[in-house]
């Protein structure tokens, strides 16, 4: 048998690769993290980064068994208390966190600040190492391992290679499985307000057939927007100085938090839906983005990334390490995936097909479901159940 650099390579050290990494801390496994692009964590303290998630209990858990979430600074966190979502034609349902028992639906996270504190957590980490930057060029896997060839010539082989590359993962591509793609032609448009109206840890949500406009509060007076539009209101939006992207924002959300100011410009991403059909094969699992991508309006992307982690770690870490590469064992991971990622998927499209279209009786439809929504306590109960 060929001699192993790792146990587990993990091919992409974003938000997800990075925390399988951490996941694994307690396992007799040794990691090496391999990641494209030297992270670089230097931005002025007074700016906000306009890419924020949404951060679930059960990947708030995660995180903190991690031991990245110790290394969050507080003050740029926000629980969310409330969330008040407005259908087209005036019915709203509103969630509150007390009456579902909890002390909070989600907490605010700016994005670099995540990938900050889980590669801090990552430096004391005893079993894993970093490679960065670091660019694979081919990926060959024989019955004991996956071996990777890097641009400056080295090799390295373990018994599981992990593609935790993103949405357009080079992994997937070397084992030429094809995702189906699903273009909504839309893009989400991001940016940060300072604002008027205190939040209340609320967050609001509107769909419309120009798409969903989602306000995310974030500590001290700030909100973070995404909306999700045609290219045609992304071209509009991008063109807007700060002032007039301020007035087009809070005119859109009805005012609801007053006046707006703009604190980070606006910036654009192409909404795509991946469903990968396949996330194992002999040494090679897909985790994140690189196992499926779902439109931004649940805001779960990041959060189903988490869950992809929390399966494979749990199972790898019951598996001796000889066995980490096993297709078997992979497959329970795989089949352990499959439902909550479907339904996800199926969730956030089938809620943008529903909205994103002008048929008056889809519009009667659409709004009579989220006021009998609103009035059911056990069916809100239910669906901040899923979401957590
Ligand atoms: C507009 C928008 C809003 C969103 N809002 C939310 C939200 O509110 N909540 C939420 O949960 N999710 C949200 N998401 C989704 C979320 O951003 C992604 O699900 C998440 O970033 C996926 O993390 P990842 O680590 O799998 O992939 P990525 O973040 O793409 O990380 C992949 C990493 O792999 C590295 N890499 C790529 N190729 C290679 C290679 N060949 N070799 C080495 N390294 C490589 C990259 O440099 C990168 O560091 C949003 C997405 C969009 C577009």
């Amino acid at each position: 048998m060929k001699k192993l650099d790792a146990d587990v390579l993990i091919v992409g050290g974003g938000l997800v690769g990075a925390a399988l990494a951490l996941a694994l801390k307690d396992t007799p496994l040794s990691v090496l993290l391999l990641e494209g692009r030297e992270p670089v964590f230097d931005w002025p303290a007074e700016s906000w980064d306009s890419r924020i998630y949404a951060i679930s209990g059960s990947s708030r858990k995660l995180l903190e068994q991690t031991g990245a979430w110790a290394q969050l600074d507080k003050a740029r966190q926000q629980a969310v208390q409330a969330m008040r979502i407005f259908g087209d034609n005036g019915p709203e349902l509103r969630f509150d966190a007390p009456e579902a028992g909890l002390d909070r639906l989600a907490t605010i996270l700016e994005s670099r600040e995540l990938q900050q504190a889980l590669w801090q957590a990552l430096r004391s980490c005893p079993n894993a190492t970093l490679l960065a930057p670091a660019e694979p060029v081919r990926l060959a896997v024989d019955a004991d391992a996956a071996t990777l060839t890097l641009a400056d010539g080295r090799s390295l082989s373990a018994r599981l290679l992990v593609g935790a590359d993103g949405a357009q993962s080079w992994v997937r591509q070397q084992l030429a499985i094809e995702p189906k793609i699903h273009d909504y032609r839309q893009f989400g448009v991001v940016a940060n307000f300072g604002i008027e109206k205190p939040h209340h840890g609320t967050a609001f949500q509107w769909f419309s057939p120009d798409g969903v406009l989602a306000w995310l509060p974030l500590p001290a007076g700030r909100m973070s927007m995404v909306w999700s539009c045609s290219a045609a209101l992304k071209d509009e939006l991008l063109a807007l100085d700060a002032g007039q992207l301020a007035t087009r924002v809070a005119a859109a959300g009805n005012g609801r938090l007053g006046v707006l100011q703009t604190i980070t410009p606006a910036a654009a991403f192409p909404l795509r839906l991946n469903h990968v059909p396949q996330l194992v094969a002999p040494h090679v699992a897909l985790v994140g983005d690189a196992a499926h991508t779902v439109h931004p309006l649940a805001g779960q992307g990041v959060n189903l990334g988490f869950g992809d982690v929390v399966e494979l770690a749990g199972i790898l870490s019951a598996e001796s390490s000889a066995r980490c590469g096993d297709l078997d064992v992979l497959r329970r991971y795989e089949r352990a995936r499959r439902e909550p990622v479907y339904r996800m998927q199926g969730v956030c499209h089938g809620l943008q097909l529903l909205f994103n279209n002008h048929h008056p009786l889809l519009k009667v439809v659409r709004n009579l479901g989220l006021g009998l929504t609103n009035q059911s306590e056990w069916l809100k109960r239910q669906l901040i159940r899923q979401a957590l």
